[in-house]
């Protein structure tokens, strides 16, 4: 049996050079990621090798300046490339988009010293990027955050608690962000510090429902010591630089979240239309030729919310509210998709012989990560009607 269905997506792509790089990927996921996707799921196996792949291929520096060893591709196709790795296996998919999450502050806010120094590394030359904001207190409550980073001499002393920690204990840098000053969003900092920094131990990786392969941990910081020159922007600005990482990787998560839908109605077409039950391809029965025909809907939907904010942010127009939007729609499709695909598939969609169990519970952990769905709403209510008064 076949780990996943024939891809149906017909994409429009800017360029010629745009065009061969998803053919790229296509060969790259089709070869080296499909085959192992399920199996090494169940093992919570981490495909360090397939990140490795993806460097020497150019593909974890895309929406990045070539000047720094970057890609130079607009978002609008840095998102469908995602959206191809994340059909194939979340693990890498969102993998490199927290990558490219934690490369933005020091590549929109680090100084021209700092990005000559530190960059091209993270962009193309094999490190693999984790970015630290939650911690076991403070979730989506971001500001509120209570790991500390304290001056001592030209040092910082970092200490504290990360919590879910995607790439902890296996990433070469985190970008970290810390309490500097007071209270509240004002008060932090946001550095950026190496994988085998001295007193930074990971825990054990969390137990997940899904993306077992990724592993996703606490990190604990015993008085991590931190040069100035390693402090990303201005201090206090830690959590403006966190929030429009968040903007960007927000459209990552759309597009991945959408990757994984297509997969499941692939796979949900491709079985209704052998599967015969009274004598008939179960394909041809309204009830489910109805289902297939709003899971497409949800999915083109999708596709098309992620690329017209990814085309406002490529234009250098705001696209924060358009952002939040994407997220919220495009992993509540990707749910309700996966949780169909299942259906379509009757008692064999509830095992492992099939991915489609594989992607619903990838699904749902794209409602909670970068901001949870309900916090989604809130930033969009807030475009709409201003902050709250209480
Ligand atoms: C697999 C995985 C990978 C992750 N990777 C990373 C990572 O790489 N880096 C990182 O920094 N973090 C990461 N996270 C953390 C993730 O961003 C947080 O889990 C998320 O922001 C929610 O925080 P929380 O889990 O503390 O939930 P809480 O904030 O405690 O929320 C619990 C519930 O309350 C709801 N809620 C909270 N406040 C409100 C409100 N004001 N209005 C309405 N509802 C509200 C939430 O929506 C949620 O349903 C990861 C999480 C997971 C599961």
């Amino acid at each position: 049996m076949s780990d996943r269905a024939p891809r149906t997506v017909e994409r429009q792509l800017p360029t010629e050079e745009s065009k061969d790089l998803l053919t790229l990927v296509r060969d790259i996921v089709e070869r080296e990621i499909v085959p192992r996707a399920s199996e090494e799921e169940e093992a919570g196996h981490f495909p360090r090798e397939t990140f490795s792949l993806l460097s020497e291929s150019g593909l974890l520096g895309l929406p990045y300046d070539s000047e720094h060893g970057g890609g130079d591709q607009p978002y609008e196709v840095y998102l469908q490339v995602l959206e191809e790795l994340a059909a194939a296996r979340l693990t890498v998919g969102l993998g490199v988009s927290v990558h490219s999450l934690a490369c933005h502050a020091l590549a929109s806010y680090g100084t021209p010293g700092q990005q000559a120094a530190h960059l091209p590394a993270m962009l193309g030359g094999g490190l693999l990027g984790a970015y630290c904001l939650s911690e076991p207190a403070s979730g989506s409550d971001a500001a509120s955050l209570g790991t500390k980073a304290v001056r001592d001499g030209d040092d910082w002393l970092i200490t504290g608690t990360k919590a879910w920690i995607t790439h902890g204990g296996v990433a070469d840098f985190y970008t970290v962000l810390a309490r500097s000053g007071g209270a509240g969003a004002g008060g932090i900092s946001a550095f950026l510090v190496p994988g085998d920094a001295d007193g930074l131990v990971a825990a054990a990786p969390e137990k997940k429902m899904g993306m077992k392969g990724s592993p996703t941990a606490q990190l604990h910081f015993d008085g991590v010591r931190i040069g100035d020159d390693r402090r990303i922007g201005d201090e206090g600005q830690g959590f403006a630089i966190a929030l429009s990482a968040l903007d960007s990787g927000r459209l990552g998560i759309a597009a991945c979240a959408v990757g994984v839908a297509q997969a499941a109605l692939d796979g949900a077409v491709e079985y209704a239309t052998g599967r015969r039950q009274f004598g008939r391809p179960i394909a041809d029965f309204q009830g489910l030729r109805f289902m297939l025909a709003d899971m497409a809907t949800r999915v083109e939907a999708g596709r098309a919310l992620y690329l017209a904010a990814a085309r406002l942010r490529d234009a250098g127009l705001p696209f924060s509210r358009q952002a939040a939007m994407a997220k919220l729609f495009c992993t509540d499709a990707a749910m309700q998709v996966t949780t169909d695909a299942v259906q379509v598939l009757g008692g064999y969609g509830y095992t492992a012989d099939f991915p489609v169990e594989r992607y619903m519970r990838e699904a749902k952990v794209l409602q909670i990560v970068e901001g949870t769905n309900q916090i989604q709403r809130m930033v969009i209510a807030r475009h709409l009607a201003g902050p709250e008064t209480r």
